[in-house]
C-alpha cells in the first residue's frame, strides 16, 4: 500500500475543519481517478484482460477488523477495480443494447451522490421530486405519448414492465370488482395475458413476480423479424392484457401497433408496450413512423440507460391513467404525512430510492429534442454501415436493419462463436452472441452516443480479421 495514501479513520477525525479538508482531498483524488480512467479507456481493450479479472482477488478476503482510510479504499478501487471494468465509454461496446453515459448525466450522478437525497417524498428532496416531474413530462413528449400520462422512474425496463403491468393488473381486476392489492390473486377473476412469441424475457419475469405466471400466457406467432402477427391475434376482451414490443432486442423490429392497437382498444384490452430502447425512435422525425400506433396503448416501459445514454440505472414506466399506477403502488403509514406534491412513493415499487431522475433530467436537458433524435439517427446509420461492410465481405445479415441492431452470421454456429470469442479477446470492440430463430449470430447493438464513424471502421476491420483467422 503506497505511503501517499494516509489512513483517515472515520472513527478518529479530530476536528470538523480537518474532516472537511480530508473530504476535499478525497473527492479531488476521486475526480482525478475518474479522469485518469476515462482518458485511458480509448487505448485499452474493451473487455478487461484475464489478468485484470484475476487481480480482483486483492479485493476479496474477510472484512478487516478495523477501519481503512477512505483514500486507501479509493486507491484499491482504482488500482484493481478500474482495469477489471468493461470499457463502456469508448464508443466501441456493442453488446446487450448498452449505451454509454452522457457527460452531463455523469456529472449529475456525482451531484446526486454528493446531495445524498432520498427521492421517496417531496419533503425529503424537493429538487429530486421536481426534476422527476419535469423529466417524466419530457419523456412523455419525446415518446409522443398522450397528455396526462404519468409514470415512475425505476431501475430498468424489467422493473418498468413490472410497474406498468401492476397498474394493468389493478385496472382490469378493479373493473371486475376485485381489489387485487388487498385480496391478492387467489380466487380472483381470471385475466388473459397475450404476448408475442418474441417478447423479451423480462416481460415473463415481471408477469411471474406479479403472480400472473411466466407461462400462463397466450403466445401470438411472430414473423421472421420477430414482429407479432396481427392476423394471428387471439380473442381479446376487457379482461385481457396485451403486451406489445417496440424494438426487438435482437432484430430491432417493431410489432405492427397501427394494425393491432385500434382492434385491441375496441375490445377493451389493456395494451402494454415493452419499448426498452425502440420506443425512443419516436424522438426522431426520420424514425418516428416505426412507432405509429404505440401511442394508443395504456402503458409503456422504457429505459433511460439504453438509447438516451443516461447511465445506470434508469428505467421508466409510463401509464396513460396515472391513477391506476397510484392505486397499485401507494402505501399509507402514520409517519407518512404528505403534502400536495406528486410523491414518487405513490407511483413506484420502492420507498427509499436514489435520485436517479436527476441524471435523467440532466442528460435530456443536455441533449434537447435534436440531440435525442441525433443519437437515434446516428447509431442507426452506424448499424447500416456495419451491415453493409459485413455483407460486402460475404457474411450473412439475418435481420432487416431498421434501427440500431444488426445480426450477422459468419457461417455455422461454431465459426460464428469462434469469431465472437476472438473479437472479444482482441479487444478493439465487444459484441455478444445470440440465437435468432434457431440460427447462431453475433449481435451488434450500436447504442452509445460516443460511437463515431471511425469507431465503426476500426471495429468492422477487427470483426473481419477475427472472422478470417
Ligand atoms: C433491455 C430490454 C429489457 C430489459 O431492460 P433492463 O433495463 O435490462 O431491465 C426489456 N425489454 C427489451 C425489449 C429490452 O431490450
Amino acid at each position: 500500500m503506497p505511503a501517499s495514501y494516509p489512513l483517515h479513520s472515520p472513527l478518529s477525525s479530530s476536528s470538523s475543519a480537518s474532516t472537511a479538508d480530508a473530504r476535499t482531498a478525497l473527492l479531488k483524488r476521486a475526480a482525478r481517478a475518474a479522469e485518469d480512467y476515462l482518458e485511458g479507456v480509448d487505448a485499452r481493450s474493451v473487455a478487461p484482460t484475464s489478468a485484470a479479472v484475476a487481480a480482483l482477488s486483492a479485493l476479496r478476503g474477510p472484512l478487516p477488523p478495523g477501519p481503512t482510510g477512505a483514500e486507501t479504499v479509493l486507491h484499491l478501487l482504482h488500482e484493481y477495480g478500474s482495469p477489471a471494468t468493461v470499457a463502456k465509454n469508448n464508443g466501441r461496446f456493442f453488446g446487450f443494447v448498452n449505451g454509454g453515459c452522457l457527460p452531463a448525466a455523469l456529472a449529475a450522478s456525482w451531484m446526486v451522490s454528493a446531495w445524498d437525497q432520498n427521492a421517496a417524498f417531496f419533503v425529503q428532496s424537493p429538487i429530486a421530486i421536481t426534476l422527476e416531474e419535469v423529466a417524466l413530462e419530457w419523456v412523455r413528449q419525446l415518446l409522443g405519448l398522450p397528455e396526462g400520462t404519468g409514470g415512475a422512474v425505476v431501475t430498468g425496463a424489467t422493473m418498468a414492465n413490472f410497474t406498468s403491468l401492476a397498474a394493468a393488473r389493478h385496472a382490469l381486476l378493479a373493473r371486475a370488482g376485485w381489489d387485487v392489492e388487498a385480496d391478492g390473486l387467489f380466487g380472483a377473476p381470471p385475466i388473459t395475458v397475450v404476448v408475442g412469441e418474441e417478447a423479451h424475457a423480462s416481460v415473463f419475469k415481471a408477469l411471474g413476480l406479479l403472480g400472473m405466471g411466466r407461462n400462463r400466457v397466450v403466445r401470438v406467432p411472430a414473423d421472421s423479424q420477430g414482429r407479432m402477427r396481427a392476423d394471428a391475434l387471439p380473442h381479446l376482451d376487457d379482461r385481457t392484457i396485451l403486451c406489445l414490443q417496440a424494438g426487438n432486442v435482437n432484430t430491432g423490429a417493431f410489432d405492427p401497433a397501427a394494425a393491432i392497437c385500434p382492434m385491441a382498444k375496441e375490445a377493451g384490452a389493456w395494451i402494454h408496450v415493452d419499448g426498452a430502447f425502440g420506443l425512443w425512435a419516436a424522438a426522431s422525425p426520420v424514425y418516428r413512423r416505426l412507432t405509429k400506433g404505440f401511442e394508443l396503448a395504456d402503458s409503456w416501459a422504457t429505459d433511460g440507460h439504453k438509447w438516451p445514454n443516461i447511465g445506470y440505472d434508469c428505467g421508466i414506466a409510463m401509464v396513460r391513467d396515472p391513477g391506476m399506477l397510484r392505486e397499485a403502488m401507494s402505501i399509507q403509514a402514520s409517519y407518512l404525512a404528505l403534502g400536495e406534491h406528486r410523491e414518487p412513493s405513490d407511483y413506484n415499487p420502492e420507498l427509499s430510492r436514489r435520485a436517479r431522475s436527476v441524471e435523467l433530467w440532466a442528460g435530456l436537458r443536455s441533449l434537447g429534442r435534436s440531440g435525442m433524435a441525433a443519437i437515434v439517427e446516428r447509431t442507426s446509420s452506424h448499424a447500416r454501415q456495419f451491415a453493409a461492410g459485413l455483407k460486402a465481405a460475404g457474411y450473412e445479415i439475418l435481420n432487416d436493419v431498421v434501427i440500431n441492431q444488426v445480426l450477422v452470421s459468419f457461417g455455422d454456429a461454431e465459426k460464428t462463436l469462434r469469431t465472437i470469442a476472438r473479437l472479444q479477446t482482441e479487444g478493439t470492440c465487444w459484441c455478444g452472441s445470440t440465437v435468432w430463430q434457431g440460427k447462431t449470430a453475433m449481435r451488434i447493438s450500436v447504442s452509445s452516443w460516443a460511437t463515431t464513424k471511425e469507431d465503426v471502421e476500426r471495429s468492422l476491420a477487427a470483426m473481419l480479421k477475427a472472422a478470417e483467422e
